[in-house]
Parts: structure tokens; sequence; C-alpha cells
């Protein structure tokens, strides 16, 4: 193997080698080990792995060898300390949450998030006595505000799922950690390529690596990304005792994703800005939101902390639900699907579907109307989307 110091490689290089691990077998790609358990040459051994003097696999919920290539794969790209892989994005969110949060906490969240996002901050910890404050994330006032009580922690989205709203990282980083808490990014929409909250000041990154990471509809995953003490303290115990654990072939599918990673995620980004380009400019559309589109509220920001305004371009035809419905069924090539973040251009109504369960008035505080479309912008030549586009706004 190679004696090249992993942190002079570039991103491109990580994303295609980091973390690899060749076993005495010499093998080309990641080796896949799908055992559950592991054994030991004495009990003596297997007495120091369990008693903490001996760092080795013990059960594969805990750690497994192809999870562990992804988790420090992961990691590089990230430049985090730290990284554990869980079995969707949603083990993800939850566990970075409640692996901290005690009764009495009080926590502050973005107003505008994923739907099972909401859930887990608006509905499941009140349950445990946990204070939630919501605050509209574009608004600084409501932040400080939110955030002049000791917090345990705070957690956004952005851009936002499905609305693409962008909250400033750095300034509400700051707040955080002066209210005493840890700022937990969802990075899902911007993807590890397009913006680097660990170096905004963020504390703690989470994926879905369902979507980009995957990106081909092929597996669920997740990840939580942060300092090493609180992956070993406090998140490690939390995922150990309660097992939310990515299986190692998905985590050896997740791979395979990031090699490619790159490439897509600039497919994407091309075709996002072509499509929405073309939608702003078309006459039976109300609204575009595309954060790389001068016209998005937050553009200034957008490009500060974003290298790209991503594969998500939020939408809504003239004529409310009954037109975004029409539009929908009068589509050929692009898939109605709640997915994002595949090759595949997948387009959904939020208000019916990934938020069906929020009430009308939270919906409308988030920037859902009936009219809103969400259109995941797959790798598809853009000339083709267009068209379907433009056949069913005729
Ligand atoms: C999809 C998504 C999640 C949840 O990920 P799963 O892998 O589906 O559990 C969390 N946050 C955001 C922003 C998402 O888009």
């Amino acid at each position: 193997m190679t004696d090249t110091p992993k942190s002079a490689w570039r991103l491109a290089t990580q994303l295609v080698r980091g973390g690899l691990a060749r076993t005495e077998f010499s093998e080309t790609s990641e080796a896949l080990f799908l055992n559950s358990g592991y054994v030991y040459g004495s009990a003596e051994e297997a007495e120091e792995s369990f008693d903490g003097t001996r760092s080795r696999y013990v059960y594969s919920r805990f750690r497994n060898p192809t999870v562990a290539v992804f988790e420090d794969r992961l990691a590089q790209i990230e430049g985090a300390e730290a990284c554990r892989a869980t079995a969707s994005g949603m083990a993800a969110v939850h566990a970075a949450i409640l692996s901290q949060v005690r009764a009495g906490d009080h926590v502050v969240a973005s107003r505008a998030l994923f739907g099972s996002c909401l859930w887990i901050v608006g509905d499941l910890l009140k349950r445990y006595g946990v204070a939630v404050t919501q605050v509209d994330g574009t608004d600084l006032d409501q932040w400080k505000a939110a955030l002049s009580r000791p917090t345990r922690c705070v957690f956004i989205e952005t851009p936002s799922n499905p609305t693409l709203e962008i909250i400033d990282i750095t300034q509400v980083a700051a707040l955080t950690h002066a209210a005493g808490g840890r700022l937990i990014v969802d990075n899902v929409f911007a993807t590890p390529l397009l913006q680097k909250p660990l170096q905004l000041g963020a504390d703690i990154v989470v994926y879905s690596a369902t979507k980009h990471i995957d990106g081909q509809g092929r597996c669920l995953g997740g990840a939580v990304l942060g300092s090493q003490g609180f992956i070993d303290d406090e998140l490690g115990p939390y995922l150990r005792h309660t097992g939310p654990t990515l299986s190692p072939f998905n985590a050896w599918v997740l791979l395979k994703g990031l090699e490619t990673l790159e490439l897509r995620v600039t497919r994407h980004v091309e075709n996002a800005t072509r499509i929405a380009t073309f939608l702003e400019g078309h006459p039976h559309i109300e609204r575009v939101l595309y954060p790389a589109l001068a016209s998005h509220p937050q553009y200034e920001l957008a490009k500060r902390q974003m290298a790209g305004g991503g594969s998500i371009v939020a939408f809504a035809p003239k004529g409310g639900k009954a037109e975004a419905y029409r539009l929908l069924n009068a589509l050929t090539l692009i898939d109605i699907s709640n997915n994002l973040g595949d090759a595949k251009s997948l387009i959904t109504h939020p208000w019916t579907t990934t938020h069906q369960s929020r009430s009308a008035e939270e919906k409308l505080g988030m920037g859902i109307t009936e009219g809103s479309l969400r259109l995941s912008v797959g790798l598809e030549d853009a000339s083709d989307l267009i068209a379907d586009l433009g056949q069913a706004l005729s």
C-alpha cells in the first residue's frame, strides 16, 4: 500500500481511496465483511476486548470493517475527526440529537424541515421533557431570542427540504456556542461537496446517504460526523446499545457511490441550473426557488456558503394544487417519487406526501403551498428533461 499521507490527498482521490484497508488477499475493491460476529483466540482475549484494553472488532452492531471504511472515507471528505454510519438518514438525525439531550434540556430548530425531522423535534422530544423552540431559520433576530437561554443543541437543514431556505451557518454556530450548545447541520441537500458545515463553525453534520451518496436508488443509509470526543463518549455508546446499524452490504454499495459522487453532483448541478432557468422564464410558472438563481431570497448567503445550487429545484405552477397535479400527471419522463438525489429525475408534491402529516398552518408557515412541487434533477440529458416539463406545462 502507498504511504501517501491522507491529508495530502485531494477530494477526488479521497472519494475513491479514502479509508481503504486491504486485507491479506490484496483485493482491488473494498472487501465486503458480511459477518455479524468475530472469534477470539482465548478467553483472555475476549475479556480484554470487552474491558477496553484491546481494540478490535467484537460484534457488527458496534463496528464492522466494511462499515469502517465507509466511515473513514466520509470523515476524510467532510474534514471531520470521526464518523459513525447508521441504517438510514433518520437514524442519523435521531441519534445525533437523542444521544446528547436529557429531560429538562432546551433544543432549538429551524421551522422548515423534512417531515420526519419535524416529527422528532416537534413531537418526539416533547414526550421526554425536552423544551423545543422552532424559529424561522432565515430570521437572525428569532435565533438571537431563542438562543438567549442555555441550549443543549440546535438542529437545522440548509438548504431546507423542500423550500430551499438557506440558513447562515456561521452566525447560528456563534449564537449556539454562546448558549453553550452544539450546532447540528443536516447537509443532505448540499452534499459533502457543495457545503462544509464544520468549516463554517458547525459541530456535527448528518447525512441521509440514501440520497446523493448512493444516488442510484439502491439502498438506505446515514451518517453522523463530529469530534472524536462526541463520537466516542456520546454518539458511539448510544448507537452501540440502541442498534440502528448500517448493514455492511449497504456500506459497500455506498462506498461505490462515493467513488462517483463528484462526477454525479457536478452533472446534477449543471442540469438543475438549466432547468431552474427554464422554469423561471416560463409564463405558466408562479414561483421558482433555486439557491444559485439571483431571484432566490438568500442568493448572496447561498453564494457565500455553498459551492453550487444543488440538485433540487422548488417551483409552483400558476393555478394551485389542480395545476400541480395536472403537471405531475402529464410528465412522461420525470417520475413521480418522494425520493431525491437520484440519477433519475423525480418530482413530488410535498403538501400531500413528505409533509402530509403536518397541519396546513405549519406547511404554509414554512413556505409550502398547495401548488408547491419539489423536483430532484437527475443525470439525464437536461434537454430531454426540459422538453418533458415544457410539454407538461403547455
Ligand atoms: C431524506 C432526508 C432525511 C432522511 O433520510 P432517510 O435516509 O430517508 O432516512 C433526512 N433529512 C433530509 C433533509 C432528507 O432529505
